[in-house]
């Protein structure tokens, strides 16, 4: 099932019953950023704040085992998959290795997603934690950055364990969201989700 045919399916919420969603504690506008900020404001993930047919779940990975704020990470070797199979590390840019703590918190996401029974997550894409469709290939400071195709390490332990994991850049199926918490919502079908945007199709050379 793609993840739009989920998101689809879903249950209408009401506020008795809300859609439970876990999401990225920074999209929610909690400041535990690396650098003690929200890493900016996300209109498309702020909206849900706004409903009582939602009851969202907020948490950070980063936070919970590194503090705020903290030194930037990212994954070295391959994605977040990779590092739950012991293939890949979680490095700072001056060389703290925090693969095991990345592991640890992504368990702890993992028991707050199971605890709470969400019925979808909304991370902040482009984190060594919470990415779900783009995280950096190595360290996001260096001078030749480079994009790879993947999830951050709790991103891919949720999905491991079945969850479904979306992005705040996900406008597609945000829409269909927002038509699930919202009767008066309409859906706009121009949205288009991260992966089917040009820049994304451009650089990861992605045939129409
Ligand atoms: S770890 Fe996740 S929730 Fe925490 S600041 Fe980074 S993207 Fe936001």
């Amino acid at each position: 099932m793609t993840d739009k045919d989920y998101l689809k399916a879903l249950r209408i919420p009401t506020k008795e019953k809300p859609l439970r969603v876990l999401m990225s504690a920074c999209l929610t506008g909690v400041l535990c950023g690396y650098d003690g900020t929200a890493n900016g404001e996300y209109p498309s993930a702020l909206k849900f704040l706004s409903y009582d047919t939602v009851k969202i779940i907020t948490f950070c990975p980063e936070e919970y085992s590194f503090g705020s704020p903290r030194e930037m990470c990212d994954i070295h070797g391959g994605t977040g998959d990779d590092v739950l199979n012991g293939t890949a590390k979680v490095l700072t840019p001056t060389g703290k290795d925090w693969t095991q703590g990345m592991i640890t918190a992504s368990e702890k996401m993992l028991k707050v997603a199971k605890d709470n029974e969400i019925e979808i997550a909304i991370m902040m894409d482009t984190s060594a934690a919470c990415g779900s469709q783009v995280i950096y290939d190595g360290d996001r400071f260096s001078a030749d950055k480079v994009y790879q195709i993947g999830a951050g390490v709790c991103a891919a332990q949720l999905r491991k364990h079945h969850f479904k994991v979306i992005s705040q850049r996900d406008y597609a199926s945000l829409e269909i969201l927002y038509a699930k918490i919202d009767a008066n919502h309409k859906i706009d079908d121009s949205k288009i989700d991260h992966h089917e945007i040009e820049w994304y199709k451009t650089y990861f050379k992605i045939k129409n």
